[in-house]
């Protein structure tokens, strides 16, 4: 009945032409490094170091580095996302990395990343709220550091920024993003999350709606150069995917094999298979992506939420919206992680999926826009089926060798 859904769902063009392209990217098996546990910065609320991760320290043992790209290669891993720390502080290091596996590396922009042997990484270049919160949280209100990246990145390919939204800071995110698009980069968006408690406009409790509505709108003006799912943002805001709720129980992006992990793993929750944070001294874990014990109940991780959603296909199967904006959300991260071009996405079909998501009810909210011509085949049932959280592999696996948990 579901593969019947699915089979009938690609025979829309642009549905079986995304998934021909995911397909042929083949499955991603993604882990996570903090290069060093050093940085030029000191940002307000940085979860690296008001965790102290930062007495991990790197290792400077440069055969034990070479011996982590081995032990990372056998366990079959093929991205790695880097973190830190600030990671253009290890130039060497990245591109040493870059000759055997995707880099995401994320950075704050306030160092240049050169070109060579670095050609074919992402780098996703940290800002946070408007200009002059930027400046105060990161640069100690004396630091221009948005100015600084942007000088550094301008045009170049490998680049875009993930613009930390604040909810109750909503003003300036038109402007910024303008200039980042002008620079010649690509824009994808996060949310700030309270770990310091600052509260006030800082808290999510606002809600993220109006930021997702201006989000959604930059989306369809800047069409081929903004990189972000309404779907994922909406789960994100809400916090709800098909009766399930977000937190500890449902994310994905743990250590697999980290001990507080164990009696989570013996309950058969879903998880990525190959995924481990490491810390930088290249053999210490921690719980998930963001901490050892960062409180669930606050977490707005984007990254965390993309595997969330990439792993819930089946849940998706009982609409053809709903599959649609799974297959969208899951071509997006895709293009985002260096798996898909994303100069081809943006050329060839970040304006459609955009005008498809813009054509569903369930995102009417947040858009004026009216049904689009290309939506007829869009038009089925709305019926929901709340499916259990389910391990990963199944009909994902099958059909396109995602491998997001077991
Ligand atoms: S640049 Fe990143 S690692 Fe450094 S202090 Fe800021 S948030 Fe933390
Ligand atoms: S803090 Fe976020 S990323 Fe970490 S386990 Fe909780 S929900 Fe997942």
């Amino acid at each position: 009945m579901l593969a019947t859904s699915l089979r009938e769902y690609l025979r829309d063009p642009l549905l079986a032409t995304l998934m021909t392209e995911i397909k042929a990217a083949g499955p991603i098996r993604s882990s996570l490094l903090d290069i060093t546990h050093k940085c030029n910065l000191r940002c307000d609320g940085c979860y690296y170091f008001s965790q102290e991760m930062d007495q991990y320290r790197r290792q400077d043992d440069e055969s034990a580095f070479d011996r982590f790209i081995e032990m990372e290669k056998a366990r079959d891993v093929n991205m790695l996302t880097i973190v830190g720390g600030e990671p253009a502080l290890e130039i060497a290091r990245l591109r040493k990395l870059a000759k055997h596996f995707h880099l995401t590396v994320v950075t704050n922009g306030s160092l240049p990343i050169p070109m060579e042997g670095l050609e074919s990484i992402r780098i996703a270049v940290s800002f946070w709220g408007d200009e002059t919160r930027d400046t105060m949280m990161r640069g100690n209100g004396n630091q221009n550091i948005f100015e600084k990246a942007l000088s550094h990145f301008k045009n170049d390919p490998r680049v875009g920024f993930y613009y930390t939204t604040v909810p109750g800071f909503t003003d300036r995110i038109e402007k910024a993003t303008a200039k980042m698009v002008e620079n010649g980069n690509f824009v994808a968006f996060n949310f700030y999350g309270d770990i310091d408690q600052k509260g006030g406009a800082y808290s999510h409790l606002l809600g993220y709606e109006e930021v997702n509505r201006i989000i959604f709108g930059l989306a369809q003006q800047y069409s081929s150069r903004v990189i972000s799912s309404p779907h994922l943002n909406r789960v994100i805001d809400q916090r709800h995917l098909f009766g399930q709720s977000w937190g500890y129980d449902v994310c994905p992006s743990l250590t697999y094999d980290h001990p507080a992990n164990a009696q989570r793993m013996r309950e058969g929750k879903a998880y990525q298979t190959k995924f481990r944070a490491y810390y930088a001294d290249l053999t210490s874990t921690r719980r998930c992506c963001v901490g050892e014990a960062r409180d669930c109940n606050t977490c707005t991780d984007l990254w965390a939420t993309y595997a969330w959603i990439l792993g819930s296909m089946k849940s998706h199967l009982s609409s053809l919206e709903d599959f649609s904006s799974w297959l969208f959300t899951t071509y997006l991260f895709y293009a985002s992680s260096g798996f898909i071009d994303w100069h081809h996405a943006a050329k060839e079909h970040l304006p459609a999926i955009y005008r498809r998501f813009a054509s569903f009810p369930t995102f009417a909210n947040l858009v004026d826009v009216g049904w689009s011509e290309d939506t007829a085949l869009l038009r089925t049932t709305k019926a929901k089926t709340n499916y259990p959280v389910f391990p990963l592999m199944s009909i994902a696996e099958e059909e396109m060798g995602a491998r997001y948990g077991h």
